[in-house]
C-alpha cells in the first residue's frame, strides 16, 4: 500500500489504475481506525477493485479549537490497518495541500445542514463537511465512496450535495458498528472513562427504548421519544437532541409510520456522541 501526500500522486495513482481497467472505490475518514472503519474498507474491497482511503482531520469542521487539538492521530497504525484490509492507497495530506493559502470556496447544503448537529455545532460543521468531501471526490473520482450510517445526516447532506451537483458518484451507506453493549463504535469514545464507558451505552438503550415502544404499536412520535428519554435517563444519559425525523428531509415526523429514522445526541463525560436507528414500521413486528 502507498501512503500519498499531494492531489498530484492520487490523480496519478488513480490514472494508473484507470488504465488497467480498474473500478475505484474511495472510503473518507478522519483516521483512528476503529472496526466501523474497516467494515467500510472492507465493503470498498467487495465493490471496487481499487480502494482508496483518506485520512484527514479536516480543520474546516471543526468548530471548537480543542476538539480538533484533541482529536486522536495515529497514522502509523491506520496504515498498518488498511495495508492490512487490502487497501491500494491511504491519501493522508497536510492541511495546506487541501487549503492552500488563498482558499474562498465552501459548498453549503441548505436546510438539511442547518437541523440537528448543524443546530448543535453550527451550519459551518457541514459546510466543512461537504466542502472537504467534494474536494476528495474531485480529486480521487471514485465509482463508489462509502459512508457509515453511524453519520446519518452526513449521508443525507452528501447524498443531498451529490445530487445537486451531478458529482458522478455512487454512495454506499455500511451499517453501524457497535460494541456488545450497543455503544456505536467512534474514534470519541477512546475518551471515555470506565463510569463514562458505561453511561455511552445509554444513546442505544434510548434508541432501542423508541423501536419497542413502535414495535408495541406506538405511532405518536413524542410518545415513543419520551420512552427513549426515559431510558436515557435511567442510564444517565441527557440527550442535547432525540428526534424522530424523515429520512431524507430531516423534518421531524408527525406520525411513526413508514420510514423513520430516529437521532440521538449526547454529551457523556468530555466526548460528544451520536448515534442514530433506522425504524422502517412496514417491516417491524408489532405486538398491538
Ligand atoms: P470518521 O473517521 O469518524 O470521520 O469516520 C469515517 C467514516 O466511518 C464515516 O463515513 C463514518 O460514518 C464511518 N463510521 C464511523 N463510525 C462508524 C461505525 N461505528 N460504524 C460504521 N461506520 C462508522
Amino acid at each position: 500500500m502507498k501512503t500519498l501526500r499531494t492531489i498530484a500522486a492520487v490523480r496519478a495513482h488513480v490514472a494508473a489504475a484507470r488504465r488497467e481497467g480498474r473500478s475505484i472505490g474511495l472510503v473518507p475518514t478522519m483516521g483512528a481506525f476503529h472496526a466501523g472503519h474497516k467494515a467500510l474498507m472492507l465493503a470498498a474491497r467487495e465493490a471496487c477493485d481499487e480502494v482508496i482511503v483518506s485520512l484527514f482531520v479536516n480543520p474546516a469542521q471543526f468548530e471548537e479549537p480543542d476538539d480538533l487539538a484533541a482529536y486522536p492521530r495515529t497514522e502509523a497504525e491506520d496504515a498498518a490497518t488498511a495495508a492490512g484490509l487490502g487497501v491500494g492507497a491511504l491519501f493522508a495530506p497536510a492541511p495546506a495541500e487541501i487549503y492552500p493559502a488563498g482558499f474562498a470556496t465552501a459548498v453549503a447544503v441548505r436546510g438539511l445542514a442547518d437541523v440537528l448537529e448543524g443546530a448543535e455545532r453550527g451550519a459551518s460543521h457541514f459546510d466543512g463537511v461537504c466542502t472537504v468531501v467534494c474536494k476528495l471526490f474531485n480529486i480521487v473520482a471514485p465509482d463508489v465512496a462509502f459512508f457509515g450510517q453511524k453519520d446519518a445526516q452526513q449521508v443525507v447532506v452528501i447524498r443531498r450535495m451529490v445530487r445537486d451537483l451531478d458529482i458522478p458518484v455512487r454512495l454506499q451507506v455500511v451499517p453501524t458498528v457497535r460494541e456488545p453493549d450497543g455503544l456505536a463504535l467512534s474514534s470519541r469514545n477512546a475518551r471515555l472513562d470506565a463510569s463514562d464507558r458505561e453511561r455511552a451505552a445509554g444513546l442505544a438503550r434510548g434508541l432501542e427504548a423508541v423501536r419497542d415502544a413502535v414495535e408495541a404499536g406506538e405511532r405518536d412520535p413524542a410518545v415513543a421519544v419520551a420512552a427513549g428519554r426515559a431510558a436515557m435517563a435511567a442510564a444517565g444519559v441527557e440527550p442535547e437532541y432525540l428526534a424522530a425525523v424523515d429520512p431524507d428531509t430531516l423534518a421531524g415526523v408527525r406520525e411513526m409510520a413508514g420510514r423513520v429514522l430516529v437521532v440521538v445526541a449526547a454529551r457523556v463525560g468530555p466526548a460528544r456522541l451520536i448515534d442514530n436507528v433506522l425504524i422502517d414500521t412496514e417491516q417491524v413486528a408489532t405486538h398491538a
